[in-house]
């Protein structure tokens, strides 16, 4: 194993690349709450719902944001993992025909959230289903329309103006089956509402010199609540009722001082769909859980994996990460529950980068801390390196790669003036559990 450098001796032996990478395009339909809100004041089953969710019923609206935050660390919680399962391992654009291919996945997940998990992890998984719904309905989604047109046709309108008081919705069908089929025609029907009237006012909302809002843009904001509205109250027939007594349940203990208190732990039965996050004490539950495999995976922030028989899952210990206080989640790669090629928490580096490798999931750090980077057992032509972004989702992200040579597998380094997060990358044209055996970001003493 190799030897800590410090970084003015390592900028003088090391490749170092740095690039700014071009702001990622943030597409957001203005109203998502509004939208959400809206669809909430007509459902019948309202109060039930209230009751049944408790606080969490009011951030619904929130949490029909949960896709537009992909990839960013909340204090509370990761919402890739309300995004992301063995159904759907990777993100999918909100973008018409892309987006279209999230309606069954998530009605499913959501589904599954509300039969089997907590009602926090159900308004979450609901929070995803509902945003993509809503998305396809923004006139500049249905079309496609992208850049400054983009902007125009989702955002000029009065977000609080969106109302659909007095409507009744409808439900897609009796059973899961039929839902679905009912689900696939409504939304057909919202992405064609919309399409035409992006058409229809393209051409004069081009012409403007500054924003007007537009009552057509407020028309397909009122259709997208109705079609949630449509599926909110599908979803509650199908599947709410007061909560069951567990049909298991446990507890998670994860070592003392781990970064972002607040942070849940997942549980994960692997080879299935089945998972959930616990609350902030490390409790967990699931009701009504069906076939379940013999091995389930517990993780949690700033903590190792555990692995263990499901006969075993009631009371697990975290163990600490090596090296301790490793901020990278799944550092030691051995979690692969989303899919059985790559571990969870990382992805291929998008060709927009120019990189070709792996990319952790986001790490939170601070600005001007010394950071010790490094990788274990890496294969001959492995590189890693660093990339520090001012933001996760922000189009004003600033952000910068940097990449050494893994003849040394340890580097210390500044975060850069503007890091809010960072992610490790992994330069290879391997499998990254080929490439490498373990990853680290640890703060320097
Ligand atoms: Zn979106």
């Amino acid at each position: 194993m190799k030897t800590t450098r410090s970084s003015s001796i390592l900028g003088f032996l090391s490749l170092v690349l740095a690039l700014c990478a071009p702001p990622p395009a943030t597409f957001a339909w203005g109203p998502h709450g509004e939208i959400t809100r809206a669809a909430q004041e007509v459902l019948p089953e309202r109060e039930k719902a209230a009751a049944y969710f408790g606080s969490e019923w009011r951030r619904l609206q929130d949490y029909s944001v949960m896709p537009d935050w992909r990839n960013s660390v909340r204090d509370d919680f990761f919402p890739n993992d309300f995004l992301l399962w063995p159904s759907v391992p990777t993100h999918i654009q909100h973008m018409m025909p892309e987006v279209a291919a999230t309606y069954t996945p998530y009605f499913r997940r959501a589904l599954q959230a509300l039969r089997t998990e907590t009602p926090p992890n159900a308004a979450r998984w609901i929070g995803s289903l509902i945003h993509y719904v809503e998305d396809s309905g923004a006139p500049c989604h249905a079309k496609p329309i992208k850049g400054e047109m983009h902007k125009r046709l989702e955002n000029w309108l009065d977000g609080k103006a969106v109302s659909i008081a007095g409507y009744q919705p409808r439900l897609l069908g009796n059973d899961d089956a039929s839902a679905l089929r009912g689900l696939l025609d409504r939304m057909k029907r919202l992405v064609a509402f919309s399409k035409q009237r992006a058409e229809n006012i393209y051409a004069k909302v081009e012409a403007l010199q500054q924003r007007e809002d537009q009552p057509v843009i407020l028309d397909c904001a009122d259709e997208s609540a109705r079609a949630v509205a449509d599926v909110l109250h599908t979803l509650f027939t199908l599947a709410l009722t007061p909560p069951l007594p567990p049909s298991l349940a446990g507890h998670v203990t994860w070592p003392a001082n781990v970064p972002l208190p607040k942070q849940p732990a997942k549980v994960m039965f692997l080879g299935t769909g089945y998972s959930t996050l616990t609350d902030t004490n490390g409790a967990w539950s699931f009701q009504k859980l069906p076939a379940k495999n013999p091995r389930v995976a517990i993780e949690r922030y700033g903590a190792g994996t555990a692995i263990v028989k499901a006969a075993d899952c009631a009371s697990v210990t975290l163990p600490p990460t090596d090296p301790p206080g490793n901020l990278v989640r799944n550092g030691d790669l051995k979690l692969r529950w989303l899919a059985a090629n790559t571990p969870d928490f990382w992805a291929a580096i998008p060709a927009s980068q120019k990189l070709k490798g792996w990319e952790s999931d986001s790490i939170r750090v601070r600005s001007n801390v010394v950071y010790r980077v490094g990788v274990a057992d890496p294969q001959p032509g492995v590189r890693y390196g660093v990339r520090w972004r001012s933001s996760t989702s922000s189009a004003k992200t600033v952000s910068t790669n940097i990449v050494w040579s893994a003849d040394i597998a340890e580097r210390e380094l500044p975060a850069t003036s503007y890091a809010a997060t960072a992610q490790l990358l992994v330069l290879t044209d391997k499998p990254l559990t080929n490439a490498v055996r373990r990853v680290w970001l640890v703060p320097s003493q």
